[in-house]
């Protein structure tokens, strides 16, 4: 293939007992998907709800990696996710066949700096800036689900430097996972690779250079990331 300039390379992430990995192609995050989150951040999960926006693929920082802390920010938050990795796709998927497209699941966290949020919020701009920088998606490997089966319960947390700051149970989820895939079916035409960052539980709070996260989803993956 000739180009006129370098192609990016591709966005891979591990796979647990695996060597070959997984080809990233979009990233999508579902907005507000635990009542408790929701309501932490001023909303009303009865009146309001879920919703999506995205990270590009590059934004995700595999495993081992620290995070740089961002440009442009003085309070950025971490947010424990549970993330849906896609086998296949398609458009207009039903419900009860979501979870045929699903690959593997991961735990990741939704890094945002919240002062830009905030003033995007105010203004009625996109989040783009908030959501979608540099490194702003650290991840685990995946674990296929023909290994661990499609999660619907178990504890989702994060500690910063060994103190709980985030619990939940993927029971709290407001749109579940296969309905989390039939809704962004009906709005996008999903595609093998595309990532699902599925919302996070409440007790987001401010990270500073040298603290030590760690986070998990039980029975599915642990990640430990140093910010830098
Ligand atoms: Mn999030």
């Amino acid at each position: 293939m000739e180009t006129v300039i370098p192609p990016s390379p591709p966005v891979l992430l591990p796979v647990a007992g695996s060597r070959a990995s997984f080809p990233v192609r979009r990233v999508y995050c579902v907005g507000r998907n635990y009542a408790a989150h929701a309501r932490e951040m001023g909303h009303d999960p009865d009146r309001e709800p879920p919703f999506f926006f995205q990270k590009n693929a590059d934004d995700l920082l595999p495993p081992g990696k620290d995070f740089p802390y961002p440009p442009r920010s003085s309070d950025v938050h971490h947010e424990v996710e549970l993330v849906v990795a896609l086998r296949s796709g398609g458009t207009d998927i039903p419900v009860d066949a979501a979870l045929d497209h699903v690959y593997g699941y991961a735990v990741g966290i939704d890094f945002t700096r919240r002062d830009l949020q905030a003033e995007a919020k105010k203004a009625g701009k996109p989040w783009t800036a908030a959501k979608a920088f540099e490194h702003s998606g650290p991840i685990s490997a995946l674990v296929p689900a023909t290994t661990i089966g499609h999660p619907v319960n178990g504890g989702i947390w994060l500690k910063v430097n060994g103190e709980m700051r985030q619990g939940g149970d993927l029971a709290q989820m407001i749109w579940s996972v296969p309905e989390i895939v039939a809704e962004l079916s009906r709005l996008f035409t999903l595609a093998p690779g595309d990532v699902v960052m599925t919302g996070t539980p409440s007790g987001v709070g401010p990270v500073a250079r040298g603290d030590l996260v760690t986070c998990g989803v039980d029975g599915v993956a642990v990640l430990t990331v140093q910010v830098v």
